[in-house]
């Protein structure tokens, strides 16, 4: 199994894509954003391992966003490899007409409940576009859903869906080994944005804690992210990663002494925004307010967010 490292200077850094290939089929998972410049990449880094793109026979997709996606529909123009992904996130990925309708009227709703200035949305819904052009050219998708098997002649794996930062979001367990292929579902160095990078996922910070305990009961011993290198401490990272979330959980209720919207609470914490991190940001407080909201800790009215009760603790609901 090799890594393929790949450009990305817009979104969250390198990616990892990961190729598999035993001489006789060559398994592809994820791909770069779509571009000449890192369409080149890829190609020399299969020359690297004595493969080409024509070689592929099957692309798995871990979730829609361009980054993981981009180069799909061009390597499977190259090669007629059958792509497949979470049938939640295959719309955004064929780039489906209604699909991207509907992500866009969430996002208007939503900037405006989380009261993103005016002079912030310009810049933000450019990098949107520039998201949209970097997904490429759509592939042809076969979809799969949780536990489903995905064979090929020397392949088998296991469909492990985690949603959170995307409705669709699926790791890869091959059968008879100890590690998964995680996307961006756990990251090495930063825990993944949710509320931000998928605005269809609701209730995201619990759908994506259920998941991590799910995934961490697995017992594997080494994941494979979407970025950057590998884990070998598999639960220790998702348990740094849920206490991230608690730290974040307190952090919000202590600076709740008035109530407050969305885009105060995201500059205070994260101070000036910008871009994507609009986005990443607001979302990231609104995924842990609407999680504090189902517990009965905060109340919110026309966009204002409150504590319901003085001192609540943060280890009995997280
Ligand atoms: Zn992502």
């Amino acid at each position: 199994m090799h890594r393929i490292s790949l450009s990305n200077t817009e979104f969250e850094g390198k990616n990892s894509a990961y190729l598999l290939d035993d001489g006789n089929e060559t398994i592809l998972i994820d791909t770069g954003l779509f571009s000449p410049k890192i369409h080149l990449e890829f190609q020399q880094e299969l020359s690297n391992y004595g493969c080409s793109t024509s070689d592929i026979d099957i692309i798995l997709l871990t979730h829609w966003h361009a980054d993981h996606v981009g180069l799909a529909g061009t390597i499977q123009e190259e090669s007629g490899a059958k792509v497949y992904c979470h049938a939640k996130d295959s719309p955004l990925v064929q780039k489906d007409p209604s699909a991207l309708h509907e992500l866009l009227n969430l996002a208007e709703k939503r900037f405006e409940e989380w009261r993103i200035p005016p002079s912030k949305l310009d810049p933000l819904i450019d990098v949107l576009k520039l998201g949209h052009k970097l997904g490429g050219p759509p592939p042809h998708i076969t979809n799969f859903n949780d536990g489903d098997q995905i064979e090929s002649e020397n392949y088998t794996f296991s469909v492990f869906h985690l949603p959170g930062h995307t409705l669709g979001l699926s790791c890869f367990i091959p059968t008879e080994t100890n590690l998964a292929f995680v996307g961006d579902a756990v990251l090495p160095v930063y825990t993944p944005n949710i509320g931000g990078a998928d605005l269809r996922v609701t209730s995201s910070l619990s759908q994506y804690r259920d998941g991590l305990l799910r995934l961490r009961n697995q017992n594997l011993d080494i994941f494979y992210p979407g970025h950057r290198h590998e884990i070998l401490t598999p639960t220790t990272r998702i348990n740094e990663i849920l206490q991230h979330h608690r730290n974040r959980l307190e952090q919000i209720i202590s600076l709740l002494t008035n109530p407050t919207d969305i885009w105060d609470l995201s500059t205070r914490i994260f101070g000036p925004l910008d871009g994507i991190h609009t986005l990443y940001g607001s979302g990231e407080i609104f995924a842990h307010l609407e999680y504090l909201e189902s517990m009965k800790i905060v109340d919110s009215s026309d966009g204002l967010y409150s504590l319901t009760s003085l001192n609540p603790d943060v280890h009995s609901i997280f």
